[in-house]
């Protein structure tokens, strides 16, 4: 495993070392308690899902695990949770170790201010996807590693236990039969990419990928372990190089204006890092070079962001100054 300087944690650069990190990290889960935790009330699960309709709102866990493989965590940060659109970052970073740059000629890399769901730009768009995070872009991705591998689901599953280091990670069946049964956008975006050539397999089978990828289940913990990958430039938890640091450093930078969807232009303005969410409730978030930030709540905001993560992850990068945007001229 890499040897980083702990004096460099958090901050650019966090002046007392350790000791003022984890002061500083006390004292943002002291403010997350009192101001993010009691939002969970102005959130609303996610219901279009019914098996996820079901979750209690007030719930909330955190993990943080920083480069040199130290972990913080904070509340549920044990409990597994649906990751759902979190898993198209991996499935992401999976057809790129497949394919290469190559991924890059099927799928586009614009933000967008249309919902995550949304399809009426498809049809201009010639079935193109704007990015491979809004569910037209992560479908293609899906299609593509299908073509490539006999057994996508099993592959997208064997890699992310893979990256978070955890070969009990499951597939909440319940929850993909849930989606599987109302998918109707989906199957719709996906028959419309077919009829442009965007999509090449058969549409029920890819929407059976698709449900299940979403529905695999994993703890904060998990989560933040696994996204270790895209802060240490494509180096996994175990010291391989699994991507190169050109790949990572782009899949960050379209984490950065896609991630997020038509929120990603608030969380840049909250936060600053490159993150991706999941209806799940989860949000991962990275500070490259840094730390990976796991948090959960599943009370989610208007654009499908969990209401506690966001403004928990908000607290947090302020008390150690994470923001990718924050001046480094040492003032
Ligand atoms: N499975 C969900 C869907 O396709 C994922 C969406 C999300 O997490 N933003 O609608």
């Amino acid at each position: 495993m890499q040897q980083i300087d702990a004096t460099q944690l958090g901050g650019v650069p966090i002046h007392g070392g350790v000791a003022d990190f984890e002061t500083r990290l006390a004292n943002a889960f002291a403010q997350i308690e009192v101001e993010a935790l009691p939002l969970w009330r102005q959130g609303k699960v996610a219901d279009y899902i019914p098996e996820l309709g079901e979750i209690d709102p007030n719930q909330f866990g955190m993990c943080i695990t920083t480069i040199d493989g130290g972990m913080h965590t904070f509340g549920e940060s044990a409990k597994p949770f649906s990751i759902q659109s979190i898993s198209k970052l991996f499935t992401l970073e999976l057809l790129v170790e497949l394919l290469g740059e190559s991924v890059w000629e099927h799928i586009g890399r614009s933000p967008t201010n249309s919902a995550f769901n949304s399809l009426g730009w498809l049809e201009q768009e010639k079935g193109k996807p704007y990015n491979p995070f809004v569910n037209a872009g992560a479908l293609a991705v899906t299609d593509r590693i299908m073509n490539s591998t006999a057994m996508a689901l099993h592959s997208i599953l064997q890699h992310i236990r893979q990256l978070a280091g955890d070969q009990s990670i499951q597939i909440n069946d319940r929850v993909g039969d849930s989606e599987r049964a109302t998918c109707w956008r989906n199957l719709s975006i996906a028959y419309l990419m077919k009829s442009f050539g965007t999509v090449t397999g058969p549409v029920e089978t890819l929407l059976d990928v698709y449900c299940d990828q979403c529905a695999i289940e994993l703890t904060c913990e998990q989560l933040a372990r696994a996204g270790l990958l895209f802060v240490r430039g494509g180096i996994d938890h175990f010291g391989n190089q699994v991507l190169t640091p050109t790949s990572t450093d782009r899949i960050n930078a379209l984490l950065a204006t896609a991630g997020m969807y038509d929120g990603a232009g608030e969380f840049a303005f909250r936060v600053g890092l490159p993150a991706k969410s999941g209806v799940g409730g989860g949000i991962l978030a990275i500070s490259p070079g840094k730390m990976a930030i796991a948090a959960w709540g599943p009370a989610l905001d208007a654009t499908g962001q969990s209401i506690v993560g966001l403004k928990a992850l908000e607290i947090l990068a302020s008390h150690l100054e994470l923001s990718v945007f924050r001046h480094q001229c040492g003032v």
